[in-house]
């Protein structure tokens, strides 16, 4: 093996540990993990870090979750393979690439144009072709293609916001951070049940907000010649 393979190799096996040794134990979990690659969703200076357990920077201000946390969200959210899955918060796009081999059909939306745009030629580039990315305010989900077998909120409400509450099937899991932006905020479960909503706290976690409405900040304009 040449010294390039034995590196990424190395990483590889680093980095499963890592999550591993943070609890992530679903077989399909890890197995998705492996084979999407971190390092095509971190851009520049980060690159190099893609295979560190810890949260990076991504542009328009926002953040690619911690590795464990991805694997313990997606852990708790147990996708099956038939699963239309609804993602708020696109980010890099990896939490939605992990998602898109564990079930049928992922929705994820991103108030920030950008955002969308450039996860869409990851995707692309990865030949994930079961990822349908829009622009969108995800506080008040997907009413076209609801209900979702599974969402997963990748920033923190202060609850759950009502609208996936009730874009949720019967049956149907939701994962999301809530509590106050600037603060610790817990990890929840939220199983839709014939009768109304169980909830279960998973563990303290910190999230970027979700805010309201679509980002207006694209970056500085490009000035012409
Ligand atoms: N899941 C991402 C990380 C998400 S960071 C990844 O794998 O990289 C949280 C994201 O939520 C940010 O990109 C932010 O723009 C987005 N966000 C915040 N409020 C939102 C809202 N109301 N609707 C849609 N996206 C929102």
């Amino acid at each position: 093996m040449s010294r390039p393979d034995q590196d990424h190799a190395e990483r590889l096996m680093r980095f499963l540990f890592a999550l591993r040794s943070h609890g992530v134990t679903d077989a399909r979990v890890l197995d998705a993990m492996e084979r999407i690659d971190r390092g095509a969703f971190v851009k520049g200076i980060f690159a190099e870090r893609a295979y560190d357990d810890m949260p990076l920077p991504i542009a328009c201000g926002q953040t690619i979750s911690q590795p464990s946390v991805v694997g313990l969200m997606t852990q708790a959210l147990n996708p099956q393979a038939r699963d239309t899955v609804l993602e708020v918060g696109t980010g890099s796009g990896y939490q939605a690439a992990i998602l898109s081999l564990l079930c049928r059909r992922v929705y994820t939306v991103d108030r920030h144009r950008r955002l969308v745009r450039e996860a869409q030629e990851v995707f692309q580039r990865l030949g994930l072709a079961n990822i349908i990315s829009f622009a969108a305010d995800g506080s008040f989900g997907l009413p076209d293609q609801a209900p979702f077998d599974r969402i997963l909120v990748t920033a923190a409400a202060e609850d759950a916001p009502g609208p996936l509450l009730a874009q949720l099937k019967i049956g149907g899991i939701m994962v999301l951070p809530v509590g106050q932006s600037d603060a610790v905020q817990r990890l929840i479960k939220v199983t839709r049940t014939e009768t109304g909503y169980e909830y279960e706290e998973l563990r303290p976690v910190r999230f970027v907000p979700l805010v309201e409405g679509m980002a207006s900040d694209e970056g500085p304009t490009p000035r012409g010649p």
